[in-house]
């Protein structure tokens, strides 16, 4: 699932190629995506393209004082390019003037990504109930530090509560969590200072790091690079040795989630088995 620096790139990327574009047509391929009805995605169709942007997870178009809304959850693509939008996994095609295509499509059977289509950022409340996101001036140490004291999670499913912090998702995490040398299942109101410091430092410098390789590699396209060409030092990596101290990367797995960390550099080398057994090791 693409998470902040990707989906930041993506919005710039969007932005560039499709400012002053004019939309011929909007088609929704799969009905269950669109979750508004009014304005119709139809009323799209005609106008030209002015920006794109993001917000944590949800990436949108603004086309003359509409908006079309995408978040691409687990398997959700934009892809953009001359060909008509594939009719398995398409979930909306806006077909500009110029013969491009931007077509939203999904890999797999679950069907999670979603579109809305508004007159207003503001309608949809969900992007109103976001945490602020670490790459934000005003998420500050002592920002992090209150969102951490409210506690009731691990560390790792609070970094990726998007009512808390904003854009963190499973992979950035791990690798925020790595950088930082601070376990997944830690308490989160149980840290010191000093873990803070560093929970915040490794959040702003692992994102802004990784915003900056993706722009690099994407080279202005909005197709983004595939997760093994991201360079993660933990995140899908288990059983390949850690770039720091040499130690084997593990990881645990909840529900389709899979968390990894390194023993040595995070959970002073306890092997984490699974949630509910490792449950009193923090
Ligand atoms: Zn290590």
């Amino acid at each position: 699932m693409p998470e902040l620096p990707e989906l930041d790139v993506l919005a710039e990327n969007l932005a560039a190629q499709l400012q002053g574009a004019v939309v011929r047509a909007a088609r929704v391929l799969s009905p269950a995506a669109l979750k508004t009805f009014d304005p119709p995605v139809e009323a799209v169709a005609g106008r030209t393209v002015t920006a794109a942007g993001r917000r944590a997870k949800y990436v949108w178009l603004e086309a003359g004082g509409l908006y079309v809304v995408v978040h691409l959850s687990l398997g959700g693509r934009i892809v953009l390019g001359t060909r008509p939008a594939p009719r398995r996994g398409g979930l909306l095609a806006l077909e500009l003037e110029d013969g491009r295509v931007l077509a939203v499509t999904e890999a797999g059977t679950q069907r999670r990504a979603a579109v809305w289509v508004v007159r207003d950022l503001g309608e949809l409340t969900r992007l109103g109930e976001l945490g602020l996101e670490p790459t934000d001036p005003a998420f500050t140490t002592g920002h992090l530090a209150a969102v951490l004291a409210r506690g009731g999670h691990t560390l790792k499913g609070m970094l990726t509560d998007q009512r808390l912090i904003g854009g963190v998702g499973n992979a950035w995490s791990d690798e925020v969590l790595h950088r930082a040398r601070l376990s997944p299942f830690a308490r989160p109101d149980r840290l010191d200072g000093a873990d803070v410091e560093r929970l915040h430092a490794a959040l702003v410098t692992v994102l802004r790091a990784a915003r900056a390789a993706l722009a690099q590699q994407a080279g202005g396209r909005v197709e983004l690079p595939r997760a093994a060409e991201r360079g993660f030092a933990v995140h899908g990596r288990a059983g390949a040795a850690c770039f720091v101290c040499g130690d084997t990367i593990r990881s645990v797995w909840m529900g389709e989630r899979e968390t990894s960390y390194c023993p040595t550099c995070q959970t002073a080398g306890r092997v984490l088995a699974d949630r509910r057994r490792s449950r009193f090791l923090r």
